[in-house]
């Protein structure tokens, strides 16, 4: 499966069959009557696939998510392959995300599913920062938001004027017009406004989706290079903030996970893409270095401490984003470097942090984790 399809999440490829079978048997019936709720996720779920797969080719290529989306059932098939990670156990926010999720029937976990897709796919390729942007569901952390954007963009050395920050807000689904640009995207011309119309329709008849504020739509953060669909840009999820908000985290979270998506815009600006956890590490570490920098927000060592909670909460158990105890590692290590280096004022050049942490990372790798290292080089 390409690329692109494993983007909208777990369960897109498998349940993907499931909606094509659908709307075969059903197309005799739709024209006598009106359309059942599961003919209209079906049909849009559909829609979103055709989406996804006319989007141009580099359209999804290095954009890095903050976590793998957690959709039922499916999800635990596509990384069956693999295996966790023996003696690791999940972090807290995926924990709790995965509880939400498996509360959902199937059919509200394929609208969900899509409308996530749908969702993100504007956010990525419609969206601008022109307009302003609102973060959190009542705009509670915009403030936040564009003092972190404004003090990365002094901080790290890479250039960073085109470097857009834009919140992800499922209640854009309630609009008509903004998913048919979405849909203008990638799906055939003739199709984009009943597909826009339907959208809209499923996410007010589908209740558990709450109109769009269902914390599961856009329980996410992403970074995008340039050359992606809508360029260079860090998208903040509503969903996540409201999660990292219920998990107790809330004085760090904007700081953090922006810290941590802009970091990938360094590596993204070093043509730095690591095939291992460094991926996930190294931007973890680089946001460490920046909270608590005193160029940065000089945050204190309790404040520095939650931060690495917040980033092992975010763990998995398997060889994509680095290990709870990995994450935690590789944020403390950001820290450090930040704390005890001579001259509290200078920042590292953003190619020098990049080469230590290269370096420094296969000693983070906790010992009972360490021989899987081999194995994840094998896939890489
Ligand atoms: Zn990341």
């Amino acid at each position: 499966m390409p690329d692109r399809t494993r983007f909208l999440g777990k369960t897109f490829v498998a349940a993907g069959a499931a909606a094509a079978l659908a709307l075969a048997t059903a197309i005799p019936a739709a024209a006598a009557a009106p359309a059942t709720v599961e003919q209209d996720v079906a049909q849009l779920y559909q829609d979103v696939i055709d989406l996804y797969d006319g989007l141009p080719a580099d359209a999804l290529r290095n954009v890095d998510r903050l976590i793998d989306s957690p959709v039922p059932r499916v999800g635990q098939r596509s990384r069956a392959a693999d295996g966790p990670i023996p003696g690791c156990t999940e972090g807290s926010l995926l924990t709790y995300a995965n509880k939400l999720a498996a509360q959902l029937t199937p059919l509200e976990g394929q609208a969900l599913d899509a409308l996530s897709g749908l969702s993100q796919l504007y956010v990525q390729g419609v969206t601008s920062d022109k307009a302003p942007q609102v973060f959190g569901t009542d705009g509670q952390y915009t403030g936040r938001a564009t003092a972190t954007i404004d003090k990365l963009r002094g901080f790290w050395d890479i250039e960073s004027w085109n470097i857009q920050l834009v919140a992800w807000k499922g209640t854009d689904l309630g609009s008509q017009a903004k998913m048919a640009q979405t849909f203008s995207l990638g799906l055939a011309p003739a199709k984009v406004k009943a597909a826009a119309a339907l959208a809209t329709k499923v996410l007010y008849e589908v209740p558990v989706l709450q109109g769009g504020r269902n914390p599961l739509i856009t329980l996410n953060a992403f970074s995008a290079p340039a050359g992606s669909l809508g360029g260079k840009r860090v998208a903040l999820g509503d969903g996540l903030l409201d999660t990292v908000n219920a998990l107790g985290f809330d004085d760090v979270s904007v700081e953090s996970v922006i810290g941590h998506e802009y970091g990938h815009q360094v590596d993204f600006a070093h043509e730095n893409y690591p095939r291992n956890e460094s991926s996930e590490m190294g931007p973890d570490a680089y946001g460490g270095y920046f909270v608590a920098h005193a160029k940065g927000f000089a945050w204190n060592a309790r404040t520095q401490q939650e931060v690495t909670y917040l980033d092992a909460s975010i763990g998995d158990c398997y060889h994509s984003h680095g290990t709870p105890d990995q994450r935690k590692a590789a944020g403390a290590w950001g820290e450090k470097q930040a704390t005890t280096q001579a001259n509290p004022n200078r920042v590292i050049p953003s190619a020098t942090m990049i080469d230590k942490f290269q370096k420094v990372y296969p000693k983070l790798m906790p010992p009972a984790t360490a021989p899987q290292a081999a194995v994840a080089a094998a896939h890489g």
